[in-house]
């Protein structure tokens, strides 16, 4: 058996496997979608690094390219570093729960906690929003507006009190009421700073609390794996909330922050309003930064096709002569789904030299094969011993797809020859003959 034509029967019976050589552009393709969806490159760089690891040497599912298999495994793989859920608030053993929010300036920590706030009120937990931004004028106000409107208490001690005290008041107020969660907005700066880190840290040294919730802009792109790294490195983390996702962004911020904090996103921001909140669902984000939801539909439909691919059931069929028009026409789909099936012809022996003309009339020939078994009743297509007996049966086929009776005839001896041949060669290796040709 010659290499080529070796590779061409395991591409046949799916036996091919993922290589670096047949995943080339797809591998192009997923670092260009994920560049575009803002991933830090590095991030980008080590996980494509680790996936291609992963599939090195799989098994290609039959019907299905090695490239787009590829790409199902990057999504899957996408899947296992976001969670495969979605992760709640979370929630301590004695009230109140204690919510830290933290994050660089404008990037919606204010928004988020009201927007926190009112979810929790929706489900019943009672709430408080302690306000310590002390440093622009108008940030305490706001917060109270936002409680007004969604009718949740805010606690706050004017803009000259110290932030760690009125944190620590907060909560002991919250205590006292009997709140079931406090949320404490804090000061951000455009850049992080030592300043708000210490603060951060001093408060959460103070209050000990059981979230600390890193506010991510979705537009922040490339940075958002720095600023996770020193916000988790400095204060750490329990988990984030991804805030601007009603915008442009494919929100590649989520995979920065997963793989540098190992912590899960929990909600995203859609919207200005208040009830612009939604939790994370890692499927749809997963989808959303590959932007590739029609190659994962084809992938999955070709999936449904493993079972008829498998090669070992497909060996049964053939050595107990099983193997009919059904299963043919199977096939010939399964390799018009492997793309080109001139790129296969050419690969068997003595066709290498075939021209473009040639290899044009291969495909009508498979078409001519596909109309006349479409013609054909299921009972026919089953035993094509039918065909071979009865004249009449065949002209009914031939009328039927258009064609003349001798084609018909041709097709099932054809057929019959190829079985043969295909039993031979599962027990001695080779490759059948393609039935319904002219010569
Ligand atoms: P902070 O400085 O971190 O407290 O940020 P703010 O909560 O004050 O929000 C800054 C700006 O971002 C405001 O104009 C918000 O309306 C806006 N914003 C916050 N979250 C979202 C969101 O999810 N989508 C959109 N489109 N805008 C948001
Ligand atoms: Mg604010």
């Amino acid at each position: 058996l010659s290499d080529r034509l070796d590779s061409a029967w395991k591409k046949l019976r799916g036996q091919d496997k993922i290589s670096q050589s047949n995943i080339q552009e797809a591998l192009r393709e997923v670092r260009r979608a994920l560049l575009e969806a803002d991933v830090n490159l590095q991030v980008v760089k080590d996980f494509i690094t680790e996936v291609e690891a992963k599939a090195q040497g799989a098994e290609v599912i039959s019907g299905v390219r090695p490239d787009q298999q590829f790409i199902k495994i990057v999504y899957d793989e996408l899947l296992g570093v976001m969670g495969e859920e979605n992760v709640p608030l979370a929630e301590a053993t004695t009230a109140p729960t204690i919510v830290l929010m933290a994050g660089l300036q404008g990037t919606g920590k204010t928004t988020a906690t009201a927007k926190l706030a009112l979810h929790l009120r929706k489900i019943n937990r009672s709430c408080m929003m302690v306000a310590t931004d002390v440093y622009r004028p108008a940030a305490i106000d706001q917060l109270k507006t936002l409680g007004k409107q969604i009718e949740v208490p805010v606690f706050d001690m004017g803009s000259d009190a110290n932030p760690v005290e009125i944190a620590r008041q907060g909560v002991e107020r919250a205590k006292a009421e009997g709140i079931d969660t406090v949320i404490i907005d804090t000061a951000g700066r455009l850049q992080i700073d030592q300043d708000m880190m210490g603060e951060l840290a001093r408060i959460k040294e103070t209050v000990q609390p059981h979230e600390i919730l890193l506010v991510v802009d979705a537009m922040t792109g490339q940075e958002a794996a720095s600023l996770t790294r020193t916000f988790h490195e400095q204060i750490g983390i329990t988990g984030a909330i991804l805030t601007k996702m009603d915008g442009d962004s494919r929100g590649g911020a989520a995979l920065s922050v997963r793989r540098i904090s190992g912590q899960p996103i929990k909600f995203i921001g859609v919207g200005e309003k208040v009830e612009a909140l939604q939790p994370f669902y890692p499927d749809r984000m997963a989808s959303r930064i590959l932007g590739m939801g029609d190659v994962l539909t084809l992938v999955e439909k070709a999936q449904e096709e493993i079972d008829f691919a498998d090669a070992e059931k497909m060996q049964e069929k053939i050595l107990s002569a099983k193997f009919d028009f059904t299963d043919f026409l199977k096939q010939m789909r399964l390799l018009k789904n492997m793309g080109s099936l001139g790129g296969i012809m050419k690969m068997l022996p003595g066709m290498n030299k075939l021209t473009d003309d040639q290899l044009k009339q291969g495909e009508t020939q498979l078409k001519r094969c596909e109309a006349m078994i479409n013609s054909m009743t299921h009972k026919e297509r089953r035993d094509p011993d039918l065909l071979a007996s009865s004249p009449s049966r065949r002209k009914r086929v031939a009328s039927g797809s258009g064609y003349k009776e001798p084609d018909v005839t041709k097709l099932v001896s054809d057929f019959q020859r190829m079985r043969t041949m295909m039993q031979q060669m599962t027990q001695g290796g080779g490759f059948p003959g393609m039935p319904g040709g002219s010569g």
